[in-house]
C-alpha cells in the first residue's frame, strides 16, 4: 500500500490530505483552481441506523466506526487516546460480510457473548458462506428471525438490553427473497451492553449536496454512465460512490474505466489526439 502511494507520487500525482471535499472546498472551486476534470470516488461510508429508541444510548457503535476504530485508531490498545470501551455480551444487528466482520472482531476484543440478531432467516443472509462459517467457528451465536425493536439503556444511558420481535418468513417480496412477518406478543430482550448496528452504508450526501448540476440514483449514488460521465460537465464518478457499497474489485476496474475516460475528455477539449490504445 506505501509503495503504491509512492509509485504514484513518482508518477507526478499530488497528494492533498486533511480536505473535505463540499466542506473545505466545493468541486466548482476546484475547477476555479484550473482542474480541468474531477473524478469523485468518494466511496459509500455513511452508516444506516435502524431509527429505533435506544440508538443514542453509550455502547452502540456502527459496524464502521467499531472497524475503523479497531483496525485503523489502533483502539484495542488501551494505551492509545480513544480506546474501545470493555466489551461483555455484545449484539450485532445485520447479516451481511460487515456483521460478519464487526462479530469477529468484538468476540477477539474479549465479548464473552456475541449473537448476531437477523430478522430473516440463515438462508436469506446476505454474508457469504464461509464468512458465516468462520464465525461459527469463533463461537458467534445466531438469533435469526429476531427484528429488533428498540435498545434499553440503565439510568446512566449504558445499553443493558436489545428488544426484539420474533419473526417468521412471509410471501416472497419483489427480489423473491421472503419477507419476514412479526409474530404477535413475541417481543423479548437480548440482555446485553453493546449494540452493533451493520445494515449497510450508503454514499455520503455531502458532495452531491454541494455540487449543483449531478444527479443521483434512487438508492442516493451519483448519477454516471459507463463512461464514468456524471450528468455534470468535466465531472467524473465511479466505485461505491455510484455503486453504493460493493467491491474493492469493482471500485478499482471503475477507477481504471473513469481515467481512460477522463483522459479522452481532456485530450478532446484541448484538441489533442487519442492516446495510442
Ligand atoms: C467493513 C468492511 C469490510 C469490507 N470487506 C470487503 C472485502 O473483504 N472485499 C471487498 O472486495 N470489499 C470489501 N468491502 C467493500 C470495499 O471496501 C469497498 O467496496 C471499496 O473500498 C470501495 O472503494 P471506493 O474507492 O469506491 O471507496 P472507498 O474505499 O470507501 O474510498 C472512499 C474515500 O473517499 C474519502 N471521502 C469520502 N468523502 C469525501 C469527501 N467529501 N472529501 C474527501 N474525501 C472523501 C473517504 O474517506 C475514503 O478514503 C468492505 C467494506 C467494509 C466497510
Amino acid at each position: 500500500m506505501a509503495a503504491e502511494i509512492e509509485n504514484l507520487k513518482a508518477m507526478g500525482v499530488k497528494i492533498v490530505n486533511n480536505v473535505i471535499v463540499g466542506k473545505s472546498i466545493t468541486i466548482d472551486e476546484l475547477f476555479e483552481e484550473g482542474y480541468e476534470a474531477v473524478f469523485i470516488g468518494s466511496g459509500a461510508g455513511l452508516p444506516q441506523f435502524l431509527h429505533i429508541p435506544g440508538e443514542n444510548l453509550m455502547g452502540v457503535y456502527s459496524a464502521n466506526e467499531l472497524l475503523t476504530r479497531t483496525n485503523l485508531m489502533k483502539a484495542y490498545r488501551e494505551d492509545y487516546d480513544t480506546p474501545i470501551k470493555k466489551f461483555n455480551k455484545v449484539a450485532v444487528v445485520g447479516a451481511g460480510n460487515v456483521a460478519m466482520d464487526a462479530a469477529r472482531v468484538a468476540k477477539r476484543l474479549g465479548a464473552s457473548e456475541v449473537h448476531v440478531v437477523y430478522r430473516r432467516g440463515k438462508n436469506e443472509m446476505p454474508a457469504r458462506q464461509e464468512e458465516v462459517e468462520h464465525a461459527e467457528a469463533e463461537g458467534i451465536e445466531f438469533n435469526m428471525l429476531n427484528n429488533p425493536c428498540a435498545i434499553l439503556g440503565d439510568e446512566s444511558g449504558h445499553v443493558i438490553g436489545l428488544q426484539c420481535v420474533r419473526q417468521e418468513l412471509g410471501a416472497p417480496d419483489e427480489r423473491g427473497r421472503r419477507s419476514p412477518v412479526p409474530v404477535e406478543g413475541s417481543t423479548w430482550t437480548l440482555e446485553c451492553d453493546t449494540v452493533i448496528i451493520a445494515i449497510g452504508t450508503s454514499p455520503n450526501p455531502l458532495i452531491r449536496s454541494t455540487t449543483p448540476g449531478l444527479t443521483t440514483t434512487r438508492k442516493g449514488g451519483i448519477d454516471a454512465d459507463d463512461m464514468a460521465h456524471t450528468e455534470k460537465v468535466a465531472v467524473f464518478a465511479g466505485g461505491d460512490a455510484v455503486t453504493g457499497s460493493a467491491t474493492v474489485i469493482m471500485a478499482m476496474g471503475a477507477g481504471k474505466n473513469a481515467a481512460y475516460w477522463i483522459d479522452e475528455y481532456i485530450r478532446r477539449v484541448n484538441g489533442e489526439p487519442k492516446a495510442e490504445e
